[in-house]
Formats: structure tokens, C-alpha cells, sequence
């Protein structure tokens, strides 16, 4: 998971040690996804169990939007995509995530977002890195979703640029938020689309992307409203091809 390995030696790695004792002794901390005690506080708020049961989602997947297909799609089409590709042609060309929006990774999400743990979004964002590396491939940089000012007021900060930062390639923020929008929580699919039309529009950073591959950066993908949203706008202005990399995605059940 990369959360260790950075201390160098054999007397650093007693040091830490060490550290680690007093820290949970001290100050029994407990993981911001499990509640547990955390065994080596040194490695970051998470410990390492919730860390490993973050898996990929399972292939085969829609090459498109990246949920997961019920396997016999793999036999039948070399490029297989779920019936809601199937019917309509979405502007985010392709789609993945480190994982469900689920178990420990929904959690740390949360730790992120709502309870301003920031440095969740170095591992988030190595994972990110190592599991979209399809996605990654060949863009020219990463353009995070855009937090309405007033939100990101509020929160202190977009944790789509924090996530973005961590991936480790250019970041341009090609985008603003012109109109806030209603909580999407609760709202259908249909409405949520709506209800985010028109919401993004290009920086004059987009004005250097013309012609080129771009990957959206956002936390979590619900009904793909937002990247959809963000693609429009980006298309607009002349970037060629739009791809999403999001923490987590809610998967709908395969059909
Ligand atoms: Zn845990
Ligand atoms: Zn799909």
C-alpha cells in the first residue's frame, strides 16, 4: 500500500517503533475508518487492515464506464459495455476507480471530505495512480471537479484538487463551478443530470487543451452526473478526449 518503507535503516526503524508505543499509549488513537486502535500511528490515520481490503472491482468491466458486467459479457464481446453505455453515448470517454464505494474506502472518503483528515489524499491518490494507470496513460494532464466557491469555503478546501495533486501528473484547473447546486443526495439519476447541466464551464487554463487527452479527478462517482457535467464542458471548449478517475465508484449491480 506504499504506507510504509519510507524510514531509512535499521535505527530508524526502531525510532519509529518506538514512536509508534508511545503514540498509541499516549494518545490511543483509533483509524479514521474502523475505529480500532492504531497500532503504528506513524503510518497515517488508516491502519493497514482497513488499507488492504480495498480491492479493485472485479472484471470483467464495462470498458466505458468502468461497473463491473456479469462475467459471461467477456465470452460474447471483445469490448464489452453495460446496457447504459449500450444506449446512450456518454461524453466521458472512459471511466475507472480504485474501488467501490464501500467498506473502509467509503469511510476514508469521509475521513477526507467531511472530517478534513487532508492527508488521506497522498495514499488515495497513489492508489489511484497505480489502479487508473490505463486511464492515466497518454493524457496530457488532470483536470480535478470543481468545488462551488462557496462550498469550498466552507469545507477549506477541494478535495478533488488534493487528490488530483497526489497522482502525479500536471494538474490544470480547467474548470470553475459558475452555479451551486442543490445537494445531489437523494436525487435519481435523471434529476441529478439535470440538476448539473450547465453547473462547469472552461477556465482559460482549457484554452491550452485543445485537441488533447484529459482525465477527470473527483472523489466519488454516484451516477456519473458530475464527470458527465464537467466532460460537456471541457468538450466545448475543445479537448478531445475526456476520462475520469474517481477514489471510488458506486457500482450498480451487474445485468
Ligand atoms: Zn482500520
Ligand atoms: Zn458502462
Amino acid at each position: 500500500m506504499g504506507q510504509r518503507g519510507t524510514h531509512g535503516g535499521f535505527s530508524g526503524s526502531l525510532v519509529v517503533g518506538a514512536l509508534d508505543a508511545i503514540l498509541s499509549v499516549v494518545l490511543s488513537p483509533s483509524c479514521a475508518a474502523c475505529d480500532d486502535l492504531l497500532l503504528h500511528p506513524t503510518r497515517g490515520p488508516v491502519c493497514d487492515a482497513c488499507w488492504r481490503s480495498i480491492l479493485p472491482l472485479t472484471p470483467p468491466l464495462c470498458d466505458r464506464c468502468g461497473d463491473p458486467l456479469p462475467a459471461w459479457r467477456m465470452v460474447s464481446l471483445p469490448l464489452a459495455c453495460c446496457p447504459r453505455c449500450r444506449r446512450a453515448r456518454r461524453l466521458v470517454d472512459r471511466a475507472r476507480a480504485i474501488g467501490a464505494y464501500d467498506g473502509a474506502l467509503r469511510a476514508i472518503i469521509h475521513a477526507l471530505k467531511y472530517d478534513g483528515r487532508r492527508s488521506l489524499a497522498r495514499p488515495l491518490g497513489r492508489l489511484m495512480r497505480e489502479r487508473g494507470a490505463e486511464i492515466l496513460d497518454g493524457a496530457a494532464c488532470l483536470v480535478p471537479v470543481p468545488l462551488h466557491p462557496s462550498r469550498r469555503r466552507h469545507r477549506g478546501f477541494n478535495q478533488a484538487a488534493d487528490l488530483a495533486r497526489h497522482v502525479g501528473m500536471p494538474v490544470r484547473p480547467a474548470l470553475r463551478r459558475v452555479r451551486a447546486t442543490p445537494a445531489q443526495t437523494g436525487l435519481p439519476a435523471a434529476r441529478r443530470h439535470r440538476n448539473l447541466r450547465d453547473a462547469f464551464a472552461a477556465t482559460r487554463a482549457a484554452a491550452t487543451l485543445t485537441g488533447a487527452v484529459v482525465v477527470l479527478i473527483d472523489d466519488v462517482s454516484t451516477t456519473g452526473a458530475t464527470l458527465e457535467a464537467c466532460a460537456r464542458a471541457l468538450k466545448e471548449a475543445g479537448v478531445a478526449e475526456v476520462r475520469a478517475l474517481t477514489a471510488a465508484r458506486v457500482v450498480s449491480p451487474p445485468r
